[in-house]
Protein backbone atom coordinates (compact mmCIF):
# COMPACT_ATOMS: atom_id res chain seq x y z
CA UNK A 1 0.00 0.00 0.00
CA UNK A 2 1.46 3.49 -0.58
CA UNK A 3 0.38 6.64 0.27
CA UNK A 4 1.06 9.88 -1.31
CA UNK A 5 1.15 13.10 0.39
CA UNK A 6 -0.52 15.17 -2.56
CA UNK A 7 -3.89 13.39 -2.93
CA UNK A 8 -3.97 12.84 1.17
CA UNK A 9 -3.97 17.10 0.88
CA UNK A 10 -6.67 16.71 -2.17
CA UNK A 11 -8.63 14.63 -0.05
CA UNK A 12 -8.23 16.75 2.90
CA UNK A 13 -9.51 20.29 1.25
CA UNK A 14 -12.19 18.19 -0.56
CA UNK A 15 -13.74 17.15 3.05
CA UNK A 16 -12.95 20.60 4.53
CA UNK A 17 -14.69 22.31 2.02
CA UNK A 18 -17.71 19.86 1.62
CA UNK A 19 -18.16 19.54 5.72
CA UNK A 20 -17.63 23.83 5.55
CA UNK A 21 -20.57 24.23 2.92
CA UNK A 22 -22.47 21.65 4.31
CA UNK A 23 -22.83 22.92 8.38
CA UNK A 24 -25.02 25.79 7.46
CA UNK A 25 -27.54 23.63 5.83
CA UNK A 26 -27.33 21.59 8.64
CA UNK A 27 -27.35 24.13 11.25
CA UNK A 28 -30.09 26.08 9.54
CA UNK A 29 -29.41 30.17 8.29
CA UNK A 30 -29.79 31.26 11.81
CA UNK A 31 -25.62 30.14 12.54
CA UNK A 32 -24.38 31.88 15.58
CA UNK A 33 -21.18 33.14 15.79
CA UNK A 34 -19.71 30.53 17.72
CA UNK A 35 -20.68 27.91 15.19
CA UNK A 36 -20.04 30.90 12.20
CA UNK A 37 -16.38 30.58 13.64
CA UNK A 38 -15.66 27.31 13.92
CA UNK A 39 -16.85 26.69 10.55
CA UNK A 40 -14.35 29.59 9.73
CA UNK A 41 -11.59 28.03 11.50
CA UNK A 42 -12.52 24.92 8.77
CA UNK A 43 -11.77 27.12 5.71
CA UNK A 44 -9.20 28.99 7.08
CA UNK A 45 -7.59 25.17 7.40
CA UNK A 46 -8.15 24.49 3.43
CA UNK A 47 -7.20 27.73 2.00
CA UNK A 48 -4.01 27.18 4.21
CA UNK A 49 -3.64 23.67 1.90
CA UNK A 50 -4.48 24.87 -1.45
CA UNK A 51 -1.88 27.80 -1.14
CA UNK A 52 0.81 25.18 0.00
CA UNK A 53 -0.13 22.92 -3.02
CA UNK A 54 -0.62 26.44 -5.40
CA UNK A 55 2.90 26.91 -3.71
CA UNK A 56 4.33 23.62 -4.91
CA UNK A 57 3.42 24.38 -8.60
CA UNK A 58 5.87 27.14 -8.87
CA UNK A 59 9.68 27.42 -8.75
CA UNK A 60 9.96 31.21 -8.74
CA UNK A 61 10.72 32.50 -5.44
CA UNK A 62 8.18 35.24 -5.11
CA UNK A 63 4.89 33.56 -5.68
CA UNK A 64 6.48 30.34 -3.86
CA UNK A 65 7.04 33.02 -0.69
CA UNK A 66 3.65 34.62 -0.83
CA UNK A 67 1.72 31.38 -1.30
CA UNK A 68 3.65 29.75 1.48
CA UNK A 69 3.42 32.29 3.98
CA UNK A 70 -0.51 32.97 2.97
CA UNK A 71 -0.79 29.53 4.28
CA UNK A 72 1.02 29.68 7.69
CA UNK A 73 -1.36 33.14 8.12
CA UNK A 74 -4.52 30.57 7.07
CA UNK A 75 -3.35 28.16 9.70
CA UNK A 76 -2.51 30.72 12.41
CA UNK A 77 -6.16 32.03 11.48
CA UNK A 78 -7.47 28.52 11.72
CA UNK A 79 -6.46 28.35 15.32
CA UNK A 80 -7.67 31.77 16.17
CA UNK A 81 -10.52 31.31 14.80
CA UNK A 82 -11.27 27.95 16.59
CA UNK A 83 -9.92 29.64 19.98
CA UNK A 84 -12.78 32.53 19.36
CA UNK A 85 -15.40 29.87 19.06
CA UNK A 86 -14.26 28.15 22.28
CA UNK A 87 -14.65 31.44 23.98
CA UNK A 88 -18.04 31.94 22.39
CA UNK A 89 -19.19 28.10 23.83
CA UNK A 90 -17.17 28.19 27.00
CA UNK A 91 -16.31 31.51 28.26
CA UNK A 92 -13.15 33.39 28.38
CA UNK A 93 -10.41 31.02 27.88
CA UNK A 94 -6.48 31.17 28.88
CA UNK A 95 -3.44 32.42 27.29
CA UNK A 96 -5.67 34.58 24.89
CA UNK A 97 -2.29 36.94 24.55
CA UNK A 98 0.14 34.04 23.86
CA UNK A 99 -1.89 32.92 20.92
CA UNK A 100 -2.03 35.94 19.37
CA UNK A 101 1.44 36.46 20.01
CA UNK A 102 2.24 33.12 18.34
CA UNK A 103 -0.57 33.43 15.54
CA UNK A 104 1.46 36.97 13.71
CA UNK A 105 4.90 36.13 14.73
CA UNK A 106 5.00 32.02 12.86
CA UNK A 107 3.91 33.16 9.68
CA UNK A 108 6.38 36.46 9.92
CA UNK A 109 9.26 34.63 10.94
CA UNK A 110 8.75 32.02 8.39
CA UNK A 111 8.53 34.48 5.80
CA UNK A 112 11.89 36.61 7.01
CA UNK A 113 13.49 33.21 7.00
CA UNK A 114 12.21 31.53 3.83
CA UNK A 115 15.57 31.21 1.93
CA UNK A 116 16.61 28.57 4.98
CA UNK A 117 14.29 25.70 4.90
CA UNK A 118 15.30 24.14 8.16
CA UNK A 119 15.06 27.44 10.30
CA UNK A 120 11.65 28.29 8.14
CA UNK A 121 10.08 24.56 8.98
CA UNK A 122 10.99 24.15 12.25
CA UNK A 123 9.51 27.71 13.58
CA UNK A 124 6.30 27.81 11.39
CA UNK A 125 5.86 23.79 12.60
CA UNK A 126 7.00 24.33 16.21
CA UNK A 127 5.01 27.68 16.65
CA UNK A 128 1.87 25.97 15.25
CA UNK A 129 2.31 23.21 17.84
CA UNK A 130 2.28 26.05 20.45
CA UNK A 131 -0.81 27.44 18.78
CA UNK A 132 -2.64 24.27 18.66
CA UNK A 133 -1.71 23.30 22.15
CA UNK A 134 -3.02 26.57 23.35
CA UNK A 135 -6.06 25.41 21.61
CA UNK A 136 -6.19 22.12 22.68
CA UNK A 137 -5.96 23.48 26.35
CA UNK A 138 -8.99 26.01 25.62
CA UNK A 139 -10.82 22.86 24.90
CA UNK A 140 -10.52 21.27 28.88
CA UNK A 141 -9.37 24.44 30.89
CA UNK A 142 -11.36 26.20 33.12
CA UNK A 143 -14.33 23.93 32.98
CA UNK A 144 -17.41 26.44 33.36
CA UNK A 145 -20.33 24.17 34.66
CA UNK A 146 -22.75 26.96 33.60
CA UNK A 147 -21.96 26.12 30.06
CA UNK A 148 -24.09 23.14 30.50
CA UNK A 149 -23.12 19.45 28.46
CA UNK A 150 -19.75 20.40 26.79
CA UNK A 151 -18.31 16.80 26.23
CA UNK A 152 -17.64 17.60 23.22
CA UNK A 153 -14.54 19.32 24.37
CA UNK A 154 -13.12 15.40 24.50
CA UNK A 155 -12.71 14.70 21.32
CA UNK A 156 -11.84 18.13 20.20
CA UNK A 157 -8.89 18.17 22.94
CA UNK A 158 -8.02 14.83 21.96
CA UNK A 159 -7.78 15.53 18.03
CA UNK A 160 -5.52 19.04 18.18
CA UNK A 161 -3.35 17.61 20.98
CA UNK A 162 -2.72 14.51 18.47
CA UNK A 163 -2.14 17.31 16.04
CA UNK A 164 0.87 19.29 18.00
CA UNK A 165 2.22 16.26 18.33
CA UNK A 166 2.62 15.40 14.73
CA UNK A 167 3.51 19.15 13.76
CA UNK A 168 6.09 19.54 16.19
CA UNK A 169 7.71 15.98 14.99
CA UNK A 170 7.39 17.50 11.33
CA UNK A 171 9.49 20.65 12.76
CA UNK A 172 11.73 19.33 14.70
CA UNK A 173 12.07 16.71 11.38
CA UNK A 174 12.49 19.46 9.18
CA UNK A 175 15.20 21.06 11.45
CA UNK A 176 17.35 19.15 12.68
CA UNK A 177 16.74 15.64 10.50
CA UNK A 178 16.54 17.42 7.04
CA UNK A 179 17.06 14.20 5.32
CA UNK A 180 13.95 12.61 6.91
CA UNK A 181 11.61 15.73 5.54
CA UNK A 182 13.12 17.36 2.70
CA UNK A 183 10.11 19.33 1.34
CA UNK A 184 6.67 19.83 2.51
CA UNK A 185 5.36 16.99 -0.23
CA UNK A 186 8.11 14.52 1.20
CA UNK A 187 6.56 10.52 1.97
CA UNK A 188 8.25 10.40 5.32
CA UNK A 189 6.06 8.41 7.42
CA UNK A 190 5.65 11.46 9.94
CA UNK A 191 4.50 13.56 7.03
CA UNK A 192 2.21 10.78 5.91
CA UNK A 193 0.95 9.86 9.39
CA UNK A 194 0.26 13.93 10.37
CA UNK A 195 -2.05 14.19 7.21
CA UNK A 196 -3.79 11.00 7.72
CA UNK A 197 -4.08 12.68 11.10
CA UNK A 198 -5.44 16.13 9.81
CA UNK A 199 -7.87 13.83 7.79
CA UNK A 200 -9.31 12.45 11.07
CA UNK A 201 -9.09 15.64 13.32
CA UNK A 202 -11.33 17.00 10.28
CA UNK A 203 -14.13 14.59 10.68
CA UNK A 204 -13.82 14.47 14.39
CA UNK A 205 -13.57 18.89 14.84
CA UNK A 206 -16.10 19.04 12.38
CA UNK A 207 -18.26 16.56 14.64
CA UNK A 208 -17.46 18.38 17.84
CA UNK A 209 -18.66 21.77 16.29
CA UNK A 210 -22.15 20.55 15.50
CA UNK A 211 -21.99 19.01 19.19
CA UNK A 212 -21.14 22.43 20.56
CA UNK A 213 -23.31 24.04 18.21
CA UNK A 214 -26.33 21.75 19.25
CA UNK A 215 -25.52 22.44 23.00
CA UNK A 216 -25.66 26.18 22.35
CA UNK A 217 -29.26 25.88 20.81
CA UNK A 218 -30.27 24.14 23.49
CA UNK A 219 -29.17 26.34 25.94
CA UNK A 220 -30.60 29.25 23.82
CA UNK A 221 -33.96 27.34 24.13
CA UNK A 222 -33.24 26.94 27.95
CA UNK A 223 -32.75 30.82 28.51
CA UNK A 224 -35.78 31.64 26.45
CA UNK A 225 -37.66 29.19 28.89
CA UNK A 226 -36.64 31.32 31.77
CA UNK A 227 -36.51 35.11 30.43
CA UNK A 228 -39.04 37.56 29.90
CA UNK A 229 -38.73 38.68 26.36
CA UNK A 230 -39.91 42.22 27.49
CA UNK A 231 -37.62 43.54 30.27
CA UNK A 232 -34.90 40.59 29.91
CA UNK A 233 -35.20 39.62 33.43
CA UNK A 234 -35.87 36.52 34.56
CA UNK A 235 -39.69 35.27 34.36
CA UNK A 236 -41.46 33.39 37.18
CA UNK A 237 -40.18 29.81 36.46
CA UNK A 238 -36.23 30.79 35.94
CA UNK A 239 -36.42 33.22 39.22
CA UNK A 240 -37.94 30.40 40.97
CA UNK A 241 -35.40 28.21 39.65
CA UNK A 242 -32.56 29.98 40.24
CA UNK A 243 -33.76 31.26 43.93
CA UNK A 244 -34.25 27.32 44.83
CA UNK A 245 -30.13 27.17 44.01
CA UNK A 246 -29.41 30.39 45.51
CA UNK A 247 -31.23 30.07 49.14
CA UNK A 248 -29.38 26.51 49.40
CA UNK A 249 -26.03 28.21 48.71
CA UNK A 250 -26.68 31.04 51.03
CA UNK A 251 -27.45 28.45 53.64
CA UNK A 252 -24.26 26.87 53.48
CA UNK A 253 -22.42 29.74 54.16
CA UNK A 254 -24.72 31.19 57.05
CA UNK A 255 -26.08 34.35 55.54
CA UNK A 256 -29.33 36.12 55.01
CA UNK A 257 -31.47 36.46 52.62
CA UNK A 258 -34.00 38.80 51.58
CA UNK A 259 -37.16 38.54 49.27
CA UNK A 260 -38.75 41.56 47.44
CA UNK A 261 -41.86 41.46 45.82
CA UNK A 262 -43.07 45.16 43.73
CA UNK A 263 -46.01 46.37 42.11
CA UNK A 264 -46.48 49.27 40.23
CA UNK A 265 -48.98 51.71 41.21
CA UNK A 266 -51.94 52.42 39.37
CA UNK A 267 -50.26 51.12 36.13
CA UNK A 268 -53.48 50.57 34.48
CA UNK A 269 -53.74 54.27 34.52
CA UNK A 270 -50.73 54.37 32.17
CA UNK A 271 -52.28 51.62 29.60
CA UNK A 272 -55.55 53.66 29.78
CA UNK A 273 -53.87 57.04 29.33
CA UNK A 274 -51.36 56.70 27.18
CA UNK A 275 -51.66 53.49 25.27
CA UNK A 276 -50.26 50.11 25.85
CA UNK A 277 -47.07 50.70 23.90
CA UNK A 278 -46.02 53.05 26.40
CA UNK A 279 -47.04 50.98 28.78
CA UNK A 280 -44.65 48.35 28.04
CA UNK A 281 -42.15 50.58 27.68
CA UNK A 282 -42.63 51.47 31.29
CA UNK A 283 -42.20 48.04 32.38
CA UNK A 284 -38.96 48.13 30.32
CA UNK A 285 -37.42 51.03 31.85
CA UNK A 286 -38.52 49.48 35.33
CA UNK A 287 -36.91 46.78 34.47
CA UNK A 288 -33.51 48.07 33.36
CA UNK A 289 -33.78 50.60 36.61
CA UNK A 290 -33.84 47.27 38.64
CA UNK A 291 -30.74 46.12 36.81
CA UNK A 292 -29.35 48.87 37.95
CA UNK A 293 -29.52 48.66 41.74
CA UNK A 294 -28.84 44.77 41.02
CA UNK A 295 -25.69 43.64 42.86
CA UNK A 296 -23.69 40.76 41.93
CA UNK A 297 -25.93 37.41 42.90
CA UNK A 298 -28.98 39.25 43.23
CA UNK A 299 -32.21 37.69 41.16
CA UNK A 300 -34.27 39.49 39.26
CA UNK A 301 -37.76 38.57 37.76
CA UNK A 302 -40.46 39.94 36.15
CA UNK A 303 -43.36 36.97 37.93
CA UNK A 304 -47.02 38.86 36.03
CA UNK A 305 -48.32 41.92 34.58
CA UNK A 306 -46.23 44.63 36.50
CA UNK A 307 -45.38 42.44 39.50
CA UNK A 308 -41.58 41.91 40.13
CA UNK A 309 -39.75 40.05 42.60
CA UNK A 310 -36.30 40.18 43.88
CA UNK A 311 -33.74 38.18 45.65
CA UNK A 312 -31.47 39.40 47.80
CA UNK A 313 -28.46 37.87 48.20
CA UNK A 314 -26.36 38.45 51.71
CA UNK A 315 -29.38 40.69 52.13
CA UNK A 316 -30.57 41.99 55.60
CA UNK A 317 -33.40 44.47 55.95
CA UNK A 318 -31.78 47.34 56.08
CA UNK A 319 -29.48 46.26 52.81
CA UNK A 320 -33.58 45.68 51.40
CA UNK A 321 -34.46 49.00 52.29
CA UNK A 322 -31.21 50.58 50.18
CA UNK A 323 -32.17 48.61 47.11
CA UNK A 324 -35.53 49.94 47.45
CA UNK A 325 -34.33 53.36 47.98
CA UNK A 326 -31.92 53.00 45.22
CA UNK A 327 -34.68 51.86 42.81
CA UNK A 328 -37.05 54.78 43.49
CA UNK A 329 -34.05 57.31 43.11
CA UNK A 330 -33.17 55.47 39.50
CA UNK A 331 -37.01 55.95 38.55
CA UNK A 332 -36.97 59.81 39.34
CA UNK A 333 -33.92 60.16 37.37
CA UNK A 334 -36.26 58.97 34.09
CA UNK A 335 -36.15 61.38 31.07
CA UNK A 336 -39.24 62.61 30.93
CA UNK A 337 -38.97 62.23 27.33
CA UNK A 338 -39.79 58.41 27.57
CA UNK A 339 -42.41 58.18 29.84
CA UNK A 340 -45.34 60.95 30.48
CA UNK A 341 -44.82 60.38 34.25
CA UNK A 342 -42.08 58.92 37.45
CA UNK A 343 -43.12 55.45 38.26
CA UNK A 344 -44.10 54.30 41.24
CA UNK A 345 -44.06 51.12 42.98
CA UNK A 346 -45.26 49.60 46.40
CA UNK A 347 -42.69 46.81 47.76
CA UNK A 348 -43.17 44.08 50.58
CA UNK A 349 -40.22 42.57 51.84
CA UNK A 350 -39.22 39.91 53.70
CA UNK A 351 -36.30 37.42 55.05
CA UNK A 352 -35.73 34.16 54.36
CA UNK A 353 -36.13 32.50 57.50
CA UNK A 354 -33.64 29.29 57.84
CA UNK A 355 -33.89 25.91 56.95
CA UNK A 356 -37.81 25.61 58.21
CA UNK A 357 -38.83 28.22 55.54
CA UNK A 358 -39.77 27.45 51.93
CA UNK A 359 -39.50 30.10 49.00
CA UNK A 360 -43.32 29.81 48.59
CA UNK A 361 -43.83 31.10 52.24
CA UNK A 362 -41.28 33.37 51.79
CA UNK A 363 -42.99 34.75 48.58
CA UNK A 364 -46.50 35.00 50.37
CA UNK A 365 -45.25 36.86 53.40
CA UNK A 366 -43.58 38.91 51.06
CA UNK A 367 -46.65 39.12 48.84
CA UNK A 368 -48.82 40.15 52.22
CA UNK A 369 -46.41 43.10 52.98
CA UNK A 370 -46.77 44.27 49.57
CA UNK A 371 -50.73 44.35 50.47
CA UNK A 372 -50.40 46.14 53.71
CA UNK A 373 -47.82 49.07 51.92
CA UNK A 374 -50.73 49.35 48.68
CA UNK A 375 -53.58 49.44 52.05
CA UNK A 376 -51.25 52.14 53.78
CA UNK A 377 -51.13 54.76 50.31
CA UNK A 378 -48.54 53.28 47.78
CA UNK A 379 -45.08 54.43 46.95
CA UNK A 380 -43.49 52.60 49.78
CA UNK A 381 -42.47 49.39 51.49
CA UNK A 382 -43.44 46.96 54.18
CA UNK A 383 -41.53 44.45 55.82
CA UNK A 384 -43.16 41.54 56.72
CA UNK A 385 -43.47 40.75 61.03
CA UNK A 386 -41.31 37.96 60.64
CA UNK A 387 -38.86 40.54 59.47
CA UNK A 388 -39.30 43.17 62.00
CA UNK A 389 -40.50 41.83 65.32
CA UNK A 390 -40.87 44.96 66.38
CA UNK A 391 -43.68 45.90 64.27
CA UNK A 392 -44.77 42.00 65.17
CA UNK A 393 -44.70 42.59 68.89
CA UNK A 394 -47.11 46.17 68.16
CA UNK A 395 -49.80 44.24 66.05
CA UNK A 396 -49.91 41.33 68.83
CA UNK A 397 -50.56 43.71 71.41
P1 LIG B 1 -52.37 49.02 41.87
O1 LIG B 1 -51.71 50.27 42.30
O2 LIG B 1 -53.45 48.60 42.79
O3 LIG B 1 -51.38 47.92 41.63
O4 LIG B 1 -53.08 49.36 40.49
P2 LIG B 1 -52.71 48.85 39.07
O5 LIG B 1 -53.47 49.66 38.08
O6 LIG B 1 -51.23 48.87 38.90
O7 LIG B 1 -53.15 47.35 39.11
P3 LIG B 1 -54.15 46.51 38.27
O8 LIG B 1 -53.95 45.10 38.71
O9 LIG B 1 -55.52 47.08 38.37
O10 LIG B 1 -53.70 46.68 36.77
C1 LIG B 1 -52.52 46.13 36.29
C2 LIG B 1 -52.42 46.52 34.84
O11 LIG B 1 -51.19 46.06 34.27
C3 LIG B 1 -53.53 45.92 34.01
C4 LIG B 1 -52.85 45.49 32.75
O12 LIG B 1 -53.43 46.06 31.63
C5 LIG B 1 -51.44 45.97 32.88
N1 LIG B 1 -50.50 45.04 32.28
C6 LIG B 1 -50.26 43.76 32.62
N2 LIG B 1 -49.30 43.23 31.81
C7 LIG B 1 -48.97 44.20 30.93
C8 LIG B 1 -48.04 44.26 29.84
O13 LIG B 1 -47.32 43.32 29.51
N3 LIG B 1 -47.95 45.43 29.16
C9 LIG B 1 -48.72 46.52 29.49
N4 LIG B 1 -48.57 47.64 28.79
N5 LIG B 1 -49.59 46.47 30.51
C10 LIG B 1 -49.74 45.35 31.22
MG1 LIG C 1 -50.14 47.50 40.13
MG1 LIG D 1 -50.57 43.86 40.13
Amino acid sequence: MSLDPTTLIIINVANVLVIATALPLIMGQGLSTAAARGRRSLIFNAGAWICMLLSSLWSGLSPNLILSTMAMGLLSASQWSLYRALENWLGPRPLRKWLMLLAWIMPAGYALSFTNYQVRVGWSNLLLAGQILIVSRACLYPLNKEFGHTSWRYPMFGCLLVMAVFTTARGVLGAWFTELYPYFLAPSPVNLGALVCANMTLVLGAMSILAAWREEAHQQLHLLTITDPLTGLLNRNGWTQQAHKAIQQAQQRHTSVSVLMLDLDYFKLINDRYGHETGDAALRFFGHAMQQCQRPGDLLARIGGEEFCVLLMDADTSTASSFDKSLREALNSLDTDLLPSVLSFSAGHTLYQGHQDTLEAAMARADSALYRAKAAGRGQLASDYASNPRVHALASL
